[in-house]
């Protein structure tokens, strides 16, 4: 089982937590993420499941949120009840080495360090390191890259452009 940071997770759904992939970088799993905070059987023969939103209003959260019903579903569970909880903020110190790994080999800069600073959504102040060269001499060239969750950038050493994952 990998490192995950401070959660609660049942063993016998981690596995079918953790088939269930980001819509938008389909290399990382939810739990690369760090969204699941919680995923436990309840006396009430209930499963519950606690995910926090990389940052509220994402637009993936939904489809995040039916992947994870049809994963349960696939697995013979039918009766997860989800919850979203926004207190504390999601951060990307919540995902794990592994998943910030996946996504510089998928040619996504990962999201900065401490990204409780609301400024990382837009990357502005921020080095975002190449994923190519690991040149600090970056730029962005647009807020949104390929999708909203994405900011494009362009790389003034390799001359490559990159995305940015600035939520999930
Ligand atoms: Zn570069």
């Amino acid at each position: 089982m990998r490192k995950l940071s401070v959660v609660n997770i049942d063993a016998g759904l981690f596995s079918i937590l953790d088939s269930v992939t980001d819509p938008e970088v389909p290399v990382l799993t939810i739990l690369d993420l760090g969204i699941v905070r919680e995923a436990v059987f309840t006396d009430d023969g209930l499963i519950k499941i606690v995910i926090t939103p990389t940052y509220s209003g994402c637009p993936a959260m939904d489809v995040i949120q039916f992947e994870i019903n049809a994963a349960l579903e696939n697995a013979g569970f039918h009766n997860a009840i989800i919850e979203t909880n926004l207190s504390p903020a999601w951060t990307t110190d919540w995902m794990t080495e592994e998943g910030k790994e996946k996504l510089k080999k998928y040619g996504i800069a990962p999201p900065a360090e401490k990204t409780s600073d609301p400024s990382f959504l837009t990357g502005s102040g921020k080095v975002i390191a190449c994923p190519h060269c690991g040149s600090n001499h970056t730029e962005m060239i647009s807020l949104f890259g390929s999708t909203a969750c994405k900011s494009l950038y362009k790389c003034n050493d390799c001359k490559e452009p990159f995305d940015y994952f600035k939520c999930h």
